[in-house]
């Protein structure tokens, strides 16, 4: 039976802030429809606790958070996309404030925090801890105010569908695994991370790679996948998830203790506790290797700080963790590292567009080159309303190019094959791999074997039939491409450590790894 099939002017798959972004920008030039895998709430935006970058305050400079920019990426940024990123960023946030969203102020003055290598105080914050919450709440709000935007929730999008080059729609399952086409001008991957390649992420569940493999799949270049942020201070706790630690908690002065309850850091880096991520991420596993712990943990230390501020000052970590039995003003908190953030993803220039026409993406799915190796703190959401903003303003041209109109596709061959694995299984076997050879510290056999083994477990998963499946699926590719970018990049740089390379090699490297297919190239 044949497949149903729609069609609209625009589709953009997800929304987080990137896509909600574009999605206003391009309601102006035509329908557009917004999908969702599960309810608009699950996103990493929801999540997003310290705050959003921008030079807007009296003693802060444009050129200063382009220098922190690229500082932070270790000789691997776009210098274009990074100047673009700083220069868009305060009207982008002026427009934010326009439109509703309730960032803190003291009086009527807008209050700006300072994270870690950023040289001002420049992080706009709201409610404290809950910035992406409210940011995403006014542009929902908004995006819902305008007739010619559609949301969809529980709409999971599978593939794309391609002809003669060109991207031009996307294949969808409904909440009961119905599936259908549909067909647009122009299609915006706005999917989001890759946080549960992971066994221990920060991220939330749907953030499940779609959009990296969806886009290699059908033949577009993906960039930088090498470079996975992983956070220092994730809650660890048996029957909790990796809830994020911000490190604003460092910046407020919490130490870091081991199982010995000895501060640590100092053996590390002379910053200590405000050492860059990459570098306390892996003090810590390192401290974890060396403890004798049938389970080690490291632990996050607010004890000697003032309890009201810290419940004032991070209402939402206090009280997440209070659920969970953990006083963080008053006892000692469990923590390990946790995948974050991915810095690479889908090849696009400057306005969106990825190397296969009709199809462009915004966001953590999308690899500007904007983060280099290494992600300055709060810049991604603002990445999202920048280059979001931008990829709907650049897709408004493809509606010179009408849908093509098809016929009606049958459904996914793959979708009559036999389920061959329980997903879960699968899933869970190739975050354990990811963690312990893929992850924080790397090696050239660890990775060699870890591909050898996603291999296998492709083959297990090439034929989809429910969400779960098509998770799996999508997970085991972007895993075979973050590990065969980390082999081939026979150095250390930003969040990408290599024992076995421990240096930087800039005649070399100081380029982009870029894969389309069976071959990978730097750039
Ligand atoms: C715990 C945490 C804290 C953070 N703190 C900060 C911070 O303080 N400052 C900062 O700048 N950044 C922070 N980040 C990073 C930042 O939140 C993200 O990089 C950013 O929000 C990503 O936005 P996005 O729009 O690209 O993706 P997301 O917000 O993740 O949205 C992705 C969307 O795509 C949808 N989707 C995915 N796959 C499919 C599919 N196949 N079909 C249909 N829909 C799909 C999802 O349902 C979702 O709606 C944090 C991240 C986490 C996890």
């Amino acid at each position: 039976m044949p497949a149903a099939s729609s069609a609209t002017d625009f589709l953009v798959i997800g929304a987080g802030v990137a896509g909600l972004r574009a999605a206003i920008e391009l309601a102006p030039a035509g329908r557009v429809l917004v999908l969702v895998k599960r309810d608009v709430a699950a996103s990493s935006t929801q999540f997003a606790q310290g705050g959003i970058a921008a030079a807007l305050s009296d003693e802060d400079e444009i050129g200063l958070h382009l220098q922190d920019t690229l500082n932070a990426g270790d000789g691997l940024c776009n210098p274009e996309a990074a100047r673009v990123l700083v220069e868009d960023a305060p009207g982008r946030i002026e427009e934010l404030i326009a439109w509703g969203t309730q960032f803190d102020r003291e009086g009527t003055k807008l209050t700006f925090g300072r994270e870690g290598a950023h040289s001002r105080n420049r992080i706009l914050h709201a409610h404290g801890d809950s910035t992406g919450r409210e940011i995403q709440r006014a542009l929902y709000a908004r995006a819902k105010a305008i007739p010619e935007i559609a949301i969809h929730e529980f709409e999971f999008s599978t593939d794309l569908v391609t002809r003669d080059g060109k991207v031009i729609g996307v294949r969808v399952m409904d909440e009961h695994g119905a599936q259908s086409t549909i067909h647009a001008s122009a299609v915006l991957l706005a999917t989001g991370g890759m946080g549960q390649l992971y066994l221990n992420t920060t991220n939330p569940a749907v953030s499940t790679a779609d959009g990296v493999a969806m886009a290699f799949r059908a033949g577009a270049e993906v960039t930088d996948l090498e470079f996975i942020q992983f956070h220092p201070t994730a809650l660890y706790l048996k029957k909790a998830p990796r809830f994020l630690l911000s490190e604003a908690l460092r910046g407020e002065g919490a130490y870091l203790r081991n199982m010995e309850m000895l501060r640590f850091m100092a053996k590390y880096h002379p910053m200590a506790e405000l050492a860059p991520r990459d570098v306390v991420a892996r003090a810590i596993m390192h401290e974890l290797e060396r403890s004798r712990a049938k389970d080690p943990v490291v632990y996050l230390d607010m004890t000697h700080l003032d309890e009201a501020h810290i419940r004032r000052r991070f209402p939402r970590i206090y009280s997440t963790c209070l659920q969970y039995n953990v006083d963080i003003a008053s006892e000692l908190v469990p923590i390990r590292p946790a995948a974050h953030y991915a810095m690479g993803g889908v090849r696009t220039d400057l306005d969106g567009r990825t190397t296969l026409p009709g199809l462009y993406a915004a966001g953590e799915a999308a690899g500007t080159g904007v983060h280099g190796a290494n992600r300055l703190a709060s810049n991604s959401l603002l990445e999202g309303l920048v280059f979001g903003a931008r990829a709907g303003k650049k897709m408004h041209d493809e509606l010179k190019a009408p849908p093509q109109q098809i016929a009606d596709l049958p459904p996914a061959a793959y979708s009559n094959g036999p389920v061959s694995l329980p997903a879960d299984g699968a899933v869970r076997e190739l975050q354990e791999l990811m963690w312990k050879q893929v992850g924080i510290v790397r090696t050239g056999s660890g990775l060699k074997d870890a591909i050898k083994r996603l291999e296998e477990i492709g083959a297990q998963v090439s034929r989809p039939h429910s969400r779960r499946e098509f998770e799996a699926r999508n997970l085991q590719i972007s895993g075979l491409l973050v590990a065969r970018s980390a082999l081939a990049r026979e150095e250390s740089r930003g969040a990408h450590y290599r024992t076995d390379f421990p240096g930087h090699d800039d005649a070399k490297f100081a380029k982009h790894s870029i894969v389309q297919s069976d071959k990978i190239r730097f750039q």
